[in-house]
């Protein structure tokens, strides 16, 4: 045992051991750590965690390893019950492990500048999670479960490769901030994300769109001309290329905008009609998930919500009905505010944001496109 390291934990509950060349969590922790509350373990060689960190540390809230070796973590970390702050930032994880989802208590988790592809559907589970910085990492996607985690405060997913965000992202209650900036995202949600956080979105070369209703928002460091979105500043030509993108072409505004793959786009002046699974779709979102999923923390009536509940146990829809359901509208008319979920009329107009040139707008119908 080492003198120095035993004096320190009989001494203190706050253990500052950063830069002192440990391989693993030293030993002397194992015997003398029960009380420990804080520990910072920045800038070690730590390449493996004890299972008796789950048994021994019951009391830590803070656990600091940033700058270690560490891509896995023992089953029993989920013992920590006590654990709030978790930063594994600049360590060699390649997703979130599992263990971490049981701690339950877990409002800070950090892991920015690892090598994370994905992030399990389980993140669903940390319901007390404040703040989530995953920046720096190989993301594509986003699992849609993470609009579960309602306490979220801030999001930092810059610096990853991200081609879009859930829409069911823009449910969460009490988003404050929220940083995509230096993605390959190639649109936003249609709607804006509900609690009005700050957004950066700096640096996604391939963004040129953006819903009328999302446009408002507090983007950070975009630049204006002119007035505001007007529906008189029409796109003059644009066409439907395939399922998935639209081209503009009037002067000086060729660009490929493109569209969430499950979107089937009609032109506003096109006399198609909705297939019966859209308008069914739309029907029963409006009157049994809307009630739910609309309100600012979760229901507007907990009875009313309650019977809701009920009523859809009765329901058998197919799974991919019920998931898009569940991730609610892709976007919402422009003129009735109904939820569009697989088939909307569009009308494209010029945006007053230089690096977000069209504005795209909504609609349930030819009607309501054409008035
Ligand atoms: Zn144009
Ligand atoms: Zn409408």
């Amino acid at each position: 045992m080492n003198g120095e390291l035993v004096k320190d934990l009989q001494a203190k509950i706050i253990l500052h051991w950063n830069a002192r060349n440990f391989t693993t969590l030293p030993n002397e922790l194992q015997h003398y750590g029960s009380h420990a509350k804080e520990i910072y373990l920045r800038w070690n060689n730590i390449h493996v965690l004890p299972s008796w960190i789950g048994f021994n540390l019951t009391s830590l809230t803070n656990l600091y390893l940033e700058f270690n070796k560490l891509n896995s973590i023992p089953n029993e970390l989920s013992f920590l019950k006590n654990l709030e702050t978790l930063h594994l930032d600049s360590n060699n994880f390649t997703t979130i492990p599992e263990p971490i989802f049981k701690l339950s208590a877990l409002k800070c988790l950090k892991f920015s500048r690892n090598l994370i592809k994905s992030i399990p559907k389980d993140i669903k589970m940390l319901n007390h999670l404040e703040c989530l910085d995953i920046s720096g990492n190989l993301l594509k996607f986003l699992p849609f479960e993470i609009s579960f985690c309602v306490n979220l405060r801030e999001i930092n997913l810059g610096e990853n490769q991200l081609l879009w965000l859930p829409r069911s992202m823009t449910r969460l209650p009490k988003l404050e901030i929220i940083s995509v900036e230096t993605n390959s995202l190639h649109f936003l949600p249609a709607l804006p994300f509900r609690s009005l956080p700050i957004i950066d979105i700096r640096l996604n070369s391939k963004l040129n769109w953006c819903s009328i209703q999302a446009l408002g928002q507090k983007f950070v460091n975009l630049d204006h001309c002119g007035e505001g979105v007007s529906l008189e500043k029409r796109c003059g030509d644009w066409t439907i290329v395939s399922q998935q993108f639209i081209e503009t072409r009037c002067s000086g505004c060729t660009q490929t905008i493109f569209l969430p793959s499950d979107l089937r786009i009609s032109h506003q002046n096109e006399s198609t009609v909705s297939s019966l699974v859209e308008l069914s779709q739309r029907v029963v979102y409006e009157k049994f998930y809307a009630i739910c999923q609309n309100e600012d923390l979760g229901c507007k009536d907990e009875e009313e919500a309650m019977d809701v509940d009920e009523d859809l146990k009765h329901f058998k829809l197919p799974k991919e009905i019920e998931k898009r359901l569940e991730q609610g509208p892709s976007a919402i008319c422009f003129k009735c505010q109904r939820p569009l979920f697989t088939h909307v009329y569009l009308s494209v107009t010029h945006s007053n944001v230089i690096q977000i040139p069209h504005c795209l707008v909504f609609y349930c119908s030819k009607s309501c496109a054409s008035e």
